[in-house]
């Protein structure tokens, strides 16, 4: 039995498997790795610290509590933050408060209850020590790691959202 693979980023089948719609692992298409300069991958948990730092999209990889595990360098420098001021500590309450509203942490919550890996959309603004910053975010809920990888696109504004989303759909 194989696992389908659907992209992280933009959702598209990957690899097809026989498992069904309830479980599929996460990689990265290769449209978002034209688009985005991600890195092509069966398995976005695999990625390394350092590939993390070479993303152009910000990393922030939550346990099952909301604390920060993983850190990279994009949202360290969005947010204004180095990663030991992050990693290790509570994301809701100690890094980010301003992500602790139900779109943000109820659906955290929701989403580390559930049995099955799942994949989430949504637009946020943070409201960074340096200043508000519109993102697209995806959420990954791994189950089985017991962590939630959140990948956010740090485009500052909506206008440069709907550029970098035509950049996404238009060669593929
Ligand atoms: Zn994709």
């Amino acid at each position: 039995m194989s696992t389908r693979v659907v992209c992280a980023w933009c959702n598209l089948t990957i690899r097809p498997g026989d498992s069904g719609d309830d479980d599929s692992s996460h990689g990265i298409c290769f449209d978002c790795v034209k688009a985005l300069g991600l890195f092509p991958t069966e398995d976005v948990r695999r990625l390394t610290a350092e590939e993390l730092d070479r993303l152009p999209i910000g990393v922030i990889e939550l346990d099952r509590d909301g604390v920060v595990r993983r850190y990279n360098e994009a949202e360290a420098r969005a947010a204004g933050l180095s990663k030991d001021q992050v990693v290790g500590h509570h994301f809701f309450d100690e890094v980010a408060p301003c992500t602790t509203v139900r779109e943000f942490q109820g659906r955290f919550e929701e989403m580390r209850r559930s049995p099955n890996s799942c994949r989430e959309e949504l637009d946020f603004v943070f409201h960074f020590a340096t200043g508000d910053r519109y993102a697209h975010l995806v959420f990954l809920w791994d189950p089985e790691a017991g962590r939630l990888m959140i990948l956010a696109d740090l485009m500052g504004s909506p206008s440069n959202h709907s550029a970098r989303a035509n950049a996404i759909w238009r060669d593929s």
